[in-house]
């Protein structure tokens, strides 16, 4: 059975993102140029509508004339999040370049595989990740000269961005792009399986998104409305919902944090009078919970808005008896380009619903029949041959109830992943629909609920910990002779954590002391939230197929379960 949006379609016009942000619509069309549309909750600096569409057209021509960038060229930006990120991610699309935004607490390491990996021509920063971003860059052969910063400083020769700024605009609307082919952000995520790869989004990906996204709720959103956005504008979830649909489409407030701490939050939410808040289960757990809620005014909350992770049931009944504000439920990925479902704010009391399909989403629930190695043969046969395996193990697609892989088809899917033709091959059936990797069922009501995750990915506080990536740096040591690394649900802090099952070298005695070696070794060769936080537990062995692939469901199911039930 397919499932439809309950949404009537809706006409995704044939634009580049940068036009369609700026071509007159419903929300935009009374907006004052002096309207701030974007303010520093540290500094209080802000923007206005007309600074932002007027600074990132001169910009826009900048990055052309003077930093001799050319249509398509991939620029990399490394940083938390600015009050003036918004213009510097629509100047590059302006200039018809390619944005891969990456997480600021990247190691070296990090940040050079995604550098090379997008061919990136040139990188924007910050000062203080300047050597760690210079060390990746020059590896890349990109020269200091394509360095550039947030800021109004010049340091170790890198310019800031702004200084390319003249008087000059691009031509507007924008031509010579294609949206349905061209990319607008290369993304990076581990998918279903594997490294982080690139995810390449459209031009139409995105307008789909954020049309598909605002359309949902349509009578709820105000101009007045005022955003809170301290999510990362390097996570899809950030740049979709906060700065391409906020202070971009809907030409809203958007009070920018660049640092989330639960008091930052609430001294901005009573300061700025926010209304909507965009959050990930974490936050919600402090929301619901710690007492300081109490000592600032939140009654300005219209309502939260929550994704990247699953939600508990309890933190969204702890956040009405402590706030008085309903928490809205989304769900997508980044190859979705964010979102996929989200709940109707008139539909909330479907409590752990991750509500219903935009419009333009189609979705099919398929089950697995025939030894449980379904995903295996996916892997391994071509696209040919995927369908005759389709059939030989009778993928079933389910009717309202039944639980199985969530398979996504529309206009906001993307293109697929850079140079990775076998992830390709694993991601998309032939039918062009995306597996998603997560397990969900439909019910009758045309709600979605995520029941549990397929694939290997573990999430921490929202953000990406591929199991690959921390298994090959472990196996790169020589006292371990095998590794699986699998996610363990803490419930007081509502995420997952990284745990690694460790067979030592038959030489090597397990220690805490070993064990501790290991923790500070992978911290320091992975982003902080990569860490092993949820421990270490030396094995004899890790349970695997006949073929050699890792039996994850095991650990999970028997080895975690065991040991929470001592
Ligand atoms: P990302 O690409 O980083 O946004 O990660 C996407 C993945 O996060 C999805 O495939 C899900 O596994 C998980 N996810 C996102 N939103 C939700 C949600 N509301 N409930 C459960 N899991 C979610």
């Amino acid at each position: 059975m397919i499932f439809q949006s309950p949404r009537s379609p809706i006409d995704i016009p044939n634009l580049d993102l940068y036009t369609f942000l700026f071509t007159e619509n419903e929300f935009n069309r009374h907006t004052s140029p002096s309207k701030k549309v974007l303010v520093d909750a540290a500094t209080g600096e802000s923007i206005t509508y007309g600074q932002l569409r007027d600074q990132s057209s001169r910009l826009g021509h900048g990055w052309t004339a003077r930093a001799g960038l050319q249509q398509g060229d991939v620029v990399a930006v490394f940083a938390p999040n600015q009050h003036d990120h918004p213009i510097l991610y629509y100047s590059l699309l302006a200039a018809k370049c390619v944005i891969s935004p990456g997480n600021p607490a990247y190691t070296e390491q990090e940040m050079l595989h995604q550098i090379s990996d997008s061919g990136a021509k040139a990188v924007v920063t910050v000062p203080a990740l300047l050597p760690l971003v210079i060390a990746a860059a020059t590896k890349c052969n990109i020269p200091i000269g394509n360095i550039y910063l947030f800021g109004e400083s010049e340091v170790q020769g890198c310019k800031p961005f702004r200084s390319l700024m003249g008087e000059e605009h691009v031509q507007f609307p924008i031509s010579g792009i294609n949206p349905s082919e061209d990319l607008s952000f290369i993304c990076y995520s581990s998918g279903t399986t594997g490294r982080a790869k690139g995810v390449m989004l459209t031009h139409r990906n995105f307008v789909s998104n954020v049309l598909q996204v605002t359309h949902l709720d349509k009578d709820f959103h105000r101009l007045d409305d005022v955003y809170m956005g301290f999510l990362p504008f390097y996570h899809i979830y950030g740049i979709n919902s906060l700065v391409l649909s906020v202070c971009g489409y809907r030409a809203q407030l958007l009070v920018v944090i660049p640092k989330y701490t639960l008091e930052n939050f609430l001294k901005a939410v009573e300061k700025y009078k926010i209304t909507y808040a965009n959050i990930v289960p974490p936050v919600a757990v402090h929301l619901g919970k710690d007492p300081l809620v109490k000592k600032y005014d939140t009654s300005s909350l219209r309502m939260l808005g929550c994704g990247a992770a699953p939600l508990g049931k309890e933190h969204i009944e702890a956040i009405d008896r402590q706030m008085g504000v309903g928490v809205k439920q989304g769900y997508g990925m980044t190859e979705c380009s964010s979102t996929t479902t989200s709940q109707p704010v008139d539909e909330l009391d479907r409590i752990g619903s991750v509500g219903v399909l935009i419009a333009n989403n189609e979705m099919k629930i398929v089950d697995e029949q025939g030894n449980g190695n379904y995903k295996l043969n996916l892997i391994m046969c071509s696209k040919k041959k995927l369908l005759t395996m389709a059939n030989k193990f009778s993928i079933t697609a389910l009717g309202i109830e039944g639980e199985g892989e969530i398979l996504i088809r529309g206009p906001n899917i993307m293109k697929g992943y850079l140079n990775n033709p076998k992830a390709n091959a694993e991601t998309f059936t032939a039918d062009g629909w995306l597996r998603t990797g997560d397990i969900g069922k439909m019910a009758k009501d045309g709600h979605c609920y995520v029941v549990d995750r397929l694939k290997e990915l573990i999430k921490v506080k929202g953000f990406q910990v591929a199991p690959a990536e921390l298994e090959a740096l472990l196996m790169g040591r020589n006292d371990i002779a095998d590794v699986c690394v699998i996610g363990v649900y803490n419930d007081a802090q509502a995420t997952e954590f990284p745990r690694a099952y460790i067979v030592l070298q038959g030489n090597t005695s397990p220690s805490k002391e070993l064990a501790t070696t290991i923790e500070k070794y992978v911290a320091e060769n992975v982003a902080p939230h990569k860490r092993l936080r949820g421990g270490i537990r030396f094995v004899n062995s890790i349970p695997k197929s006949p073929s050699g692939k890792i039996l994850r469901r095991v650990i999970k199911t028997t080895w975690i379960k065991e040991e929470e039930e001592q």
